[in-house]
């Protein structure tokens, strides 16, 4: 028996538990640092598995660490269990049928990504003590990957620091070797502060910060021309001064999000988009302030673990799908447009399938899809340290992210055998890192040599810190 296969057997060994433990979190939605019962769920699994628990990770009660193993290198295995406003949806079927209206809803497939991600570090475990191998695995519970940040905040305060290597991955429609082409992206709140008067009466004695708002956005929207084509802009009216039309608003306030492909030119953009702001609050006679709320650093590449990633993935094969898999995932495909479909093979650069509803492939190493890229917090801890991500099979291919679809499909069989895939996945390519000095080693040199000419800074600002939410009674 080959290395390979047998922590491939050491995952399987677990099945049932961490199938468990992704079907409970699902059930448990919590979201932007609210994962109280959820890292719960979490820490009790690390226990019970026999890890070293560290609480608190970074200061974020949410975040949990545990840590097996003596000696060697240090591989962090990444999760998330962090759910979505909104998007809350009854299991296996396929129409939108909330479970409580307006409620939240794993529509990312975090309630996998996390159990996904510990079953992989238990996995490791176990062959590290079967082998007799030096070498620590970690599985860092990261909270609040969706508008937290909370990775970032977790490199800045050093969590990471003695890490070697770093190994997550994304739920899917396709599975493959992760992209990596995700945009630096920071959110800044602009308030304006003016004078307030009644808007028929004393219009002359106001000074309008909604005025102010409305030329900023105009004024950053004539910025699209002139920037970078992968650059990204977007805003959102946090308070428009009130609802009353009569009276001038004395305050208001937007939120700007500013995405580009690394973090310098990123900052080049905060810094156009702050003149803008200047600009706006000179043409209305009001006063700005700003305030930089998130920010993650773009996603750093790392060849050598591609490729033992890529081994691992086509050693595996794809995920194994059968019939009634695909029947319901043709249930969901059918509440999709041809467009949602395309668009998935269109990212991944592949030939459109018609003969499969699930991914029966791996998406080849070369394969150059069409960039649309989103932003991830992972990005930070790829700045730190080398990492890769896999991303793989849990869903109908074409399902958008963030969607109702993909809480449906969380607790599907098909999700569960993605889970179990992509978590031998990452512990085929973690076991690669310890046992693999060489591979070790181009790893790092190849992270040496992205990170030699802008070593990296967090993108966010110091006294900025994470948005910690109370424990619920
Ligand atoms: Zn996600």
């Amino acid at each position: 028996m080959s290395n390979a296969e047998l922590i491939w057997d050491l995952v399987d060994e677990h099945r049932e538990e961490f199938i468990g433990l992704a079907d409970r979190v699902w059930g448990m939605p919590e979201i932007c640092y609210t994962e109280y019962r959820s890292v719960e769920e979490h820490r009790k699994m690390l226990e019970q598995q026999g890890f070293r628990v560290t609480d608190n990770v970074a200061g974020i009660p949410t975040a949990v660490m545990g840590e097996a193993g003596e000696g060697g290198p240090v591989i962090a295995i990444m999760g998330e269990y962090d759910a979505l406003p909104g998007l809350s949806q009854v299991a296996n079927i396929a129409e939108p049928q909330p479970v409580e209206e307006g409620g939240h809803g794993h529509g990312c497939g975090h309630n996998l990504l996390g159990s996904a991600a510990m079953l992989a570090a238990a996995g490791l475990k176990d062959w590290l003590e079967k082998t007799g191998t030096p070498g620590r695995v970690r599985y860092y519970g990261c909270p609040a990957e969706e508008g937290g940040a909370a990775k970032g905040f977790m490199v800045r305060a050093g969590a990471f620091d003695d890490v070697d290597a770093a190994v997550t991955w994304h739920p899917s429609g396709v599975t493959q070797v992760g992209i990596a082409n995700s945009l630096a992206n920071t959110r800044i709140d602009f308030s304006f502060t003016g004078r307030s008067s009644h808007a028929s009466a004393a219009p002359h004695l106001g000074r309008s910060a909604l005025d102010a708002v409305e030329l900023m956005n105009v004024g950053v929207n004539y910025m699209r021309e002139h920037m970078p084509p992968d650059a990204r802009l977007h805003y959102a009216m946090l308070d428009a001064g009130g609802v009353a039309p009569n009276v001038v608003q004395g305050f208001a306030k937007v939120r700007h999000a500013v995405r580009a492909g690394d973090l310098a030119t990123m900052q080049a953009l905060v810094e156009r988009v702050k003149k803008v702001a200047e600009g706006a609050a000179l043409m209305t006679e009001t006063t700005m302030s700003w305030q930089v709320v998130s920010a993650v650093s773009n996603m750093l590449d790392n060849d050598p673990m591609k490729r033992a990633m890529f081994d691992n993935m086509q050693r595996l094969g794809a995920v194994p799908f059968d019939a009634e898999d695909k029947a319901y995932a043709s249930q969901i495909q059918a509440t999709l447009t041809g467009a949602d479909i395309s668009n998935e093979y269109l990212r991944a650069g592949v030939p459109e399938k018609d003969d499969t509803p699930l991914c029966d492939f791996i998406v080849p190493l070369e394969a150059r899809g069409v960039s649309m890229p989103g932003s991830t917090d992972v990005s930070d801890v790829s700045w730190a340290v080398p990492t890769i991500e896999a991303r793989v099979a849990t869903h109908a291919i074409g399902t958008p992210g963030h969607s109702w679809q993909i809480t449906a499909q969380g607790k599907a069989a098909a999700a569960h055998k993605g889970m179990i895939h992509a978590a031998k996945i990452m512990a085929g390519t973690a076991v690669d890192m310890v046992r693999d000095e060489e591979l070790l080693a181009a790893a790092k040199a190849d992270h040496a040599v992205r990170t030699a000419k802008t070593p990296y800074v967090c993108p966010i600002p110091e006294d900025v810190h994470p948005p910690l939410q109370p424990r619920p009674e």
